[in-house]
Protein backbone atom coordinates (compact mmCIF):
# COMPACT_ATOMS: atom_id res chain seq x y z
CA UNK A 1 0.00 0.00 0.00
CA UNK A 2 1.13 3.62 -0.58
CA UNK A 3 1.24 4.53 3.06
CA UNK A 4 3.49 1.65 3.86
CA UNK A 5 5.80 2.25 1.35
CA UNK A 6 5.74 6.04 2.61
CA UNK A 7 6.72 4.78 6.02
CA UNK A 8 9.57 2.84 3.99
CA UNK A 9 11.16 6.18 2.90
CA UNK A 10 13.82 8.03 4.72
CA UNK A 11 15.60 11.40 3.49
CA UNK A 12 19.28 10.74 4.89
CA UNK A 13 19.71 14.53 3.83
CA UNK A 14 20.16 16.52 0.49
CA UNK A 15 19.38 13.74 -2.20
CA UNK A 16 20.23 11.11 -0.53
CA UNK A 17 17.09 8.64 0.45
CA UNK A 18 16.57 4.98 2.23
CA UNK A 19 13.50 3.20 1.48
CA UNK A 20 13.45 0.05 3.55
CA UNK A 21 12.01 -3.09 3.00
CA UNK A 22 11.62 -6.74 4.78
CA UNK A 23 13.61 -8.23 2.49
CA UNK A 24 16.08 -4.98 1.36
CA UNK A 25 17.34 -1.44 2.13
CA UNK A 26 18.31 0.36 -1.29
CA UNK A 27 19.96 3.82 -0.96
CA UNK A 28 20.32 6.58 -3.24
CA UNK A 29 22.85 9.08 -3.36
CA UNK A 30 24.29 8.72 0.28
CA UNK A 31 25.81 12.38 0.99
CA UNK A 32 26.76 13.51 4.46
CA UNK A 33 25.78 10.54 6.26
CA UNK A 34 24.96 10.21 9.61
CA UNK A 35 22.98 7.47 9.44
CA UNK A 36 25.50 4.28 8.31
CA UNK A 37 23.13 1.05 8.06
CA UNK A 38 24.63 -0.82 5.09
CA UNK A 39 22.70 -1.03 2.12
CA UNK A 40 21.83 -4.33 -0.43
CA UNK A 41 21.32 -1.91 -2.93
CA UNK A 42 22.40 1.87 -3.88
CA UNK A 43 21.36 3.89 -6.56
CA UNK A 44 23.97 6.90 -7.60
CA UNK A 45 21.76 9.38 -10.37
CA UNK A 46 25.18 10.89 -11.38
CA UNK A 47 29.08 11.69 -10.86
CA UNK A 48 28.68 15.47 -8.86
CA UNK A 49 30.53 15.01 -5.51
CA UNK A 50 27.22 15.80 -3.27
CA UNK A 51 25.80 12.57 -5.39
CA UNK A 52 28.46 10.14 -5.89
CA UNK A 53 30.04 10.41 -2.65
CA UNK A 54 32.84 7.86 -1.86
CA UNK A 55 33.12 8.59 1.75
CA UNK A 56 29.40 8.16 1.88
CA UNK A 57 29.10 5.02 0.17
CA UNK A 58 32.07 3.54 2.11
CA UNK A 59 30.11 3.98 4.95
CA UNK A 60 26.91 1.55 3.76
CA UNK A 61 28.62 -0.37 1.37
CA UNK A 62 28.91 -4.18 2.09
CA UNK A 63 30.46 -6.69 -0.16
CA UNK A 64 27.48 -7.76 -1.26
CA UNK A 65 26.08 -4.33 -2.64
CA UNK A 66 24.50 -4.21 -6.09
CA UNK A 67 25.20 -0.48 -8.01
CA UNK A 68 22.43 0.92 -9.99
CA UNK A 69 24.24 3.99 -11.63
CA UNK A 70 25.29 5.45 -15.24
CA UNK A 71 28.19 4.94 -16.77
CA UNK A 72 30.65 8.30 -15.58
CA UNK A 73 29.38 7.65 -11.64
CA UNK A 74 29.98 3.77 -12.24
CA UNK A 75 34.00 4.24 -12.97
CA UNK A 76 34.10 5.50 -9.01
CA UNK A 77 32.78 2.53 -7.92
CA UNK A 78 33.86 -1.17 -7.46
CA UNK A 79 32.29 -4.44 -7.16
CA UNK A 80 28.99 -5.00 -8.38
CA UNK A 81 28.12 -2.43 -10.33
CA UNK A 82 25.16 -2.25 -13.24
CA UNK A 83 25.52 0.57 -15.87
CA UNK A 84 22.25 1.57 -17.23
CA UNK A 85 20.84 4.29 -19.55
CA UNK A 86 17.70 6.34 -19.62
CA UNK A 87 14.59 3.76 -20.52
CA UNK A 88 16.57 0.96 -19.03
CA UNK A 89 14.57 -1.26 -16.10
CA UNK A 90 15.98 -3.95 -14.27
CA UNK A 91 15.02 -5.95 -11.48
CA UNK A 92 17.48 -6.14 -8.65
CA UNK A 93 16.47 -8.47 -5.59
CA UNK A 94 12.91 -8.19 -6.33
CA UNK A 95 12.85 -4.33 -6.95
CA UNK A 96 11.91 -2.79 -10.33
CA UNK A 97 13.90 -0.27 -11.06
CA UNK A 98 13.67 1.84 -14.46
CA UNK A 99 16.47 4.61 -15.34
CA UNK A 100 14.96 8.38 -16.12
CA UNK A 101 16.32 11.40 -17.84
CA UNK A 102 17.78 13.62 -15.65
CA UNK A 103 19.23 17.43 -16.86
CA UNK A 104 18.91 21.24 -17.41
CA UNK A 105 16.99 23.19 -19.83
CA UNK A 106 18.14 26.54 -19.00
CA UNK A 107 21.53 25.84 -17.49
CA UNK A 108 25.10 23.94 -17.65
CA UNK A 109 25.45 21.88 -14.96
CA UNK A 110 23.71 18.70 -16.21
CA UNK A 111 23.73 18.68 -19.74
CA UNK A 112 21.38 16.04 -21.69
CA UNK A 113 23.82 14.76 -23.47
CA UNK A 114 25.58 13.48 -20.02
CA UNK A 115 23.05 10.90 -19.52
CA UNK A 116 22.80 11.59 -16.23
CA UNK A 117 19.92 10.12 -14.26
CA UNK A 118 16.50 9.80 -12.15
CA UNK A 119 14.77 6.31 -11.23
CA UNK A 120 11.89 5.06 -10.75
CA UNK A 121 11.72 2.28 -8.26
CA UNK A 122 8.41 -0.12 -7.73
CA UNK A 123 8.09 -1.70 -4.82
CA UNK A 124 4.79 -3.36 -4.01
CA UNK A 125 3.01 -1.80 -7.23
CA UNK A 126 4.17 1.72 -5.86
CA UNK A 127 6.24 3.70 -8.17
CA UNK A 128 8.56 6.04 -6.25
CA UNK A 129 10.41 8.60 -8.72
CA UNK A 130 13.64 10.20 -7.41
CA UNK A 131 14.09 13.06 -9.88
CA UNK A 132 17.68 13.19 -9.33
CA UNK A 133 19.13 16.59 -10.34
CA UNK A 134 17.26 18.13 -13.12
CA UNK A 135 14.73 21.14 -14.28
CA UNK A 136 11.40 20.49 -15.36
CA UNK A 137 11.81 18.33 -18.22
CA UNK A 138 9.18 17.33 -21.14
CA UNK A 139 9.83 13.19 -20.43
CA UNK A 140 7.81 14.30 -16.62
CA UNK A 141 5.27 14.68 -18.52
CA UNK A 142 4.81 10.77 -19.33
CA UNK A 143 5.58 9.48 -15.70
CA UNK A 144 3.14 7.77 -14.04
CA UNK A 145 4.59 7.73 -10.42
CA UNK A 146 2.70 7.27 -7.05
CA UNK A 147 5.42 9.19 -4.84
CA UNK A 148 7.41 11.83 -6.14
CA UNK A 149 11.07 13.05 -4.54
CA UNK A 150 11.59 16.29 -6.27
CA UNK A 151 14.58 19.07 -5.69
CA UNK A 152 13.50 22.70 -5.24
CA UNK A 153 16.88 24.25 -4.23
CA UNK A 154 16.79 26.18 -7.45
CA UNK A 155 20.69 27.00 -8.65
CA UNK A 156 21.82 23.61 -10.31
CA UNK A 157 18.04 22.01 -10.38
CA UNK A 158 14.30 23.44 -10.44
CA UNK A 159 13.58 26.45 -8.03
CA UNK A 160 10.69 25.91 -5.18
CA UNK A 161 8.52 27.56 -8.15
CA UNK A 162 9.63 25.35 -10.97
CA UNK A 163 9.31 21.97 -8.84
CA UNK A 164 5.63 22.95 -8.28
CA UNK A 165 4.87 23.03 -12.04
CA UNK A 166 6.89 20.17 -12.19
CA UNK A 167 4.61 18.55 -9.32
CA UNK A 168 1.51 19.52 -10.82
CA UNK A 169 2.48 17.99 -14.90
CA UNK A 170 3.63 14.71 -12.71
CA UNK A 171 0.64 14.82 -11.06
CA UNK A 172 1.66 12.06 -8.10
CA UNK A 173 -0.38 11.24 -4.84
CA UNK A 174 2.61 12.30 -2.83
CA UNK A 175 5.28 14.43 -3.83
CA UNK A 176 8.33 14.70 -0.71
CA UNK A 177 10.97 17.70 -1.74
CA UNK A 178 14.74 16.90 -1.30
CA UNK A 179 17.99 19.04 -2.71
CA UNK A 180 18.17 21.54 0.23
CA UNK A 181 19.56 22.26 3.49
CA UNK A 182 22.92 20.90 2.49
CA UNK A 183 24.59 22.60 -0.11
CA UNK A 184 21.77 25.15 -1.86
CA UNK A 185 18.40 25.99 -0.62
CA UNK A 186 16.76 25.77 2.63
CA UNK A 187 13.46 24.19 4.06
CA UNK A 188 11.49 27.66 3.49
CA UNK A 189 11.75 25.89 -0.21
CA UNK A 190 10.08 23.26 1.38
CA UNK A 191 7.74 24.66 3.09
CA UNK A 192 7.00 26.76 -0.36
CA UNK A 193 6.71 23.78 -2.31
CA UNK A 194 4.44 22.20 0.46
CA UNK A 195 1.75 25.51 0.64
CA UNK A 196 1.88 25.66 -3.12
CA UNK A 197 0.59 22.38 -3.64
CA UNK A 198 -2.85 22.39 -1.03
CA UNK A 199 -5.35 20.80 -3.33
CA UNK A 200 -2.89 19.55 -5.82
CA UNK A 201 -1.35 16.48 -4.01
CA UNK A 202 0.18 15.64 -0.26
CA UNK A 203 3.49 16.92 0.09
CA UNK A 204 4.91 15.11 3.05
CA UNK A 205 8.35 17.52 4.12
CA UNK A 206 10.40 14.55 5.81
CA UNK A 207 12.86 15.25 8.82
CA UNK A 208 16.55 14.08 8.12
ZN1 LIG B 1 24.50 17.53 -9.85
ZN1 LIG C 1 22.88 18.13 -6.79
Amino acid sequence: MLSDVLRSITWLGHDGFAITTEDVRLVIDPYQLADADPADIILITHPHFDHCSSEDIEKVKKPSTIFVTEAESAKKLSGDVRVVKAGDRLSVMGIEIEAVPAYNTDKDFHPKENGWLGFIITIDGIRVYHAGDTDLIPEMENLSVDIALLPVSGTYVMTAAEAIEAAKKIQPKVAIPMHYDAIVGTSEDAAKFKEALEGVCEVVVLEK
